[in-house]
């Protein structure tokens, strides 16, 4: 058995929470000011019509299963949805709960509406796809201490919420306060900085506190959940917007060097770093994201890339096979 292994996770956003990102939709939670029309459900169809096979394809090229994060509304709102999460899992990867609508401020939520979140997500996907749903990352790379609760009563094997990564908590900090200068409202909000103090490895977390490991007392009791951080490397965090910024040449650097130092890596992707605004004729307005603007072909190379250096030398596992393992 390898001692080093690799996960690698997509987060199936819509494209629709990226115009909510950018104060830019009237989608989903209440929204007062930056409207600029109403959402064209078949326009924002991308990530389950378009994205979710193109990771198929790479998945299946570097024999790397994933975990699919999924919101469970995305079921009811796209057609593509179901048939191409069956299609996943009949290349062996799995699926996880990427909560039930994707409330950018989940943390933030009453207790009641907090839990049907988690649980409701990881119900509906379980009941519209015939198997167990493991895992859990909220929206948003943060979690509390309600919403792991939430997740460990609803039967979840693990969390991977946590990015300790602190040049993307600075940055994203500085792109909310420009919005709001320039008079738009982001969904988008800020987490307790408190996460950054997170471990890098896989930990039992305390139900006190997610970004801390419990003590043995805790999880004696029974109430301290798997965490699986995002893999950050000397601040660089191994997510699919770096891999894009970065290119083929960069990504393998870091992944290769994330590699040497650490035993086991989890990679984060987003539906969007296999899309592209202009070759896949996406709603304009989605410009804002940068990352949309990047050539497809830069976006599978860079993701290739850093793939297969994460990889190297590695046992490639989903993390419920790895949460199994380390029970
Ligand atoms: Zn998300």
């Amino acid at each position: 058995m390898s001692a080093r292994t690799l996960s690698v996770g997509v987060d199936m956003d819509a494209l629709r929470h990226y115009l909510r990102i950018h104060g830019q939709a009237g989608a989903g939670a209440a929204d007062e000011g930056g409207v600029e029309g109403a959402v064209d459900e078949g326009a924002l169809d991308a990530a389950w019509a378009v994205a979710l096979d193109r990771f198929l394809e790479l998945f299946g090229a570097l024999g790397l299963p994933a975990t699919f994060y999924c919101v469970a509304e995305d079921l009811a709102r796209s057609p593509a949805c179901r048939p191409a999460l069956a299609r996943a899992l009949a290349a062996g990867h799995e699926v996880g709960n990427h909560s039930w609508r994707h409330p950018y401020a989940l943390t933030r939520l009453p207790d009641p509406a907090l839990r049907a979140e988690v649980l409701e997500g990881k119900r509906r996907l379980e009941e519209a796809l015939s198997v167990e749903v493991a895992g859990f990352r909220a929206p948003g790379y943060h979690t509390s201490p309600r919403a792991q609760r939430a997740a460990l009563d609803a039967g979840h094997r693990y969390e991977s919420s946590a990015f300790p990564c602190a040049p993307y908590y600075v940055a994203k900090g500085l792109v909310l306060a420009l919005m709001r200068l320039r008079g738009r409202r982001s969904e988008s909000i800020m987490a307790s900085p408190r996460l950054l103090l997170a471990p890098r490895a896989p930990y039992l977390a305390s139900p006190a506190d997610p970004y801390a490991r419990a003590t043995a007392a805790e999880v004696a009791a029974g109430g301290a959940l798997r965490h699986f951080p995002i893999s950050v490397h000397a601040g660089a965090p191994l997510i699919g917007t770096a891999f894009t910024a970065l290119g083929p040449r960069l990504s393998a650097l870091l992944c290769a060097a994330a590699r040497r130092r650490q035993a086991h890596l989890t990679l984060e992707l987003h539906a969007v770093d296999l899309l592209s605004l202009t070759e896949d004729a996406l709603d304009p307005r989605l410009a804002a994201q940068p990352d949309l603007r990047a050539s497809l072909s830069r976006k599978r190379a860079s993701l290739e890339a850093a793939l297969s250096a994460a990889a190297h030398g590695a046992e490639p596992l989903t993390l419920t096979a790895l949460a199994r393992r380390l029970a």
